[in-house]
């Protein structure tokens, strides 16, 4: 899926596991920055290019389970380090936020003929191609519905 659709539905994702957790404002802010930074490292480290090919090839060292707890993980550390140096407070809550929304971006890409990989084997389910617009735009549209879920119930 584009980017943007994966920053949007891993935002919602996200916020929802936070709000689930009942986090301070704090962590919840954490869990969402991470969120969109998961992305970003998921898909920067996880292609391939080559000349000859018109698409990059999808890696499975980010698009794994496996890759995407490493990922979770290491960003929890670089998140939640820093702020804990500032108020001296844990915030390893905020890993599972940042876990679903790098799951998320699993499923999303399973979605696409390319697939992600599960114990070392491509899943695709074929539903659609990674820009299809249809899709990008149902899929934010879900992403953003779960924010205001979020956000909007007490
Ligand atoms: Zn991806």
């Amino acid at each position: 899926m584009r980017e943007s659709t994966h920053v949007i539905f891993g935002l919602g994702v996200g916020a929802i596991v936070a709000k689930m957790l009942k986090m301070n404002t704090l962590d919840m802010g954490l869990s969402l920055v991470g969120s969109i930074i998961i992305h970003e490292i998921i898909d920067y480290f996880g292609h391939e290019y080559h000349f000859w090919q018109s698409h990059p090839r999808r890696l499975q060292f980010t698009h794994s389970i496996f890759g995407v707890f490493l990922i979770a993980t290491f960003l929890t550390i670089i998140i939640g380090l820093p702020a804990f140096y500032v108020n001296g407070v844990g915030h390893y809550l905020i890993f599972w936020p940042l876990l679903a929304s790098g799951l998320s971006h699993l499923v999303l890409d399973a979605l696409t003929p390319n697939g992600v990989f599960i114990c070392g084997k491509r899943v695709s389910l074929r539903v659609c191609r990674s820009n299809n617009p249809i899709a990008n735009i149902a899929l934010q549209f879900v992403g953003v519905a779960l924010l205001c879920f979020a956000f909007c119930r007490s």
